[in-house]
């Protein structure tokens, strides 16, 4: 995958609030790209995987109980410098910390229940794009 590239997931609690369609519009009038996109939810192990930086961490078992919880929203994006951009436009982990007109600021309720996910790095962008999208559903 091009290094331009991103991967983010709209988490479950943005998609139980019905925030899909304002998060994605923020995102495409940011500048970004959809290159793949869809609804699904992730399984015990798939969260665990995907987490698995943070296993050692005191909130993971309730991490891994939040993202399986419901449904997300999967999709790769792409723009200039999508890695550093898309996270400057998710603002800070803790909503209470994330800049004025961040998609946290705007829709997470906490630290735990922080509405997006971006990739941190190029690498973890192609390795998570790769988690959920196989080549075939990449635009
Ligand atoms: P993400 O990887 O989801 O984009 P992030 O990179 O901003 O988030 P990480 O440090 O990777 O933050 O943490 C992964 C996720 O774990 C956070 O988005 C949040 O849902 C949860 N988390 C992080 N820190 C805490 C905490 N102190 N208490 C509860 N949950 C937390
Ligand atoms: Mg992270």
């Amino acid at each position: 995958m091009a290094t331009n590239r991103t991967f983010t997931m709209l988490k479950p609690d943005a998609v139980e609030k019905g925030h899909i369609g304002a998060i994605l519009e923020k995102i495409t009038a940011s500048g970004f790209r959809i290159v793949a996109l869809k609804l699904t939810q992730m399984t015990t192990a798939d969260a665990k995987a995907f987490y698995a930086v943070h296993k050692e961490r005191p909130f993971y078992g309730e991490l891994v109980d939040y993202m399986t919880r419901g449904p997300i929203v999967a999709a790769i994006l792409e723009k200039d410098n999508a890695v550093e951009d898309f996270r400057t436009l998710i603002g800070a982990t803790n909503p209470a910390e994330a800049a004025e007109g961040t998609i946290r600021k705007l829709y997470a309720a906490s630290i735990g229940e922080n509405a997006v996910h971006g990739s941190d790095s190029d690498d973890n962008a192609a390795i998570e794009g790769a988690f959920h999208f196989s080549g075939r559903d990449m635009f």
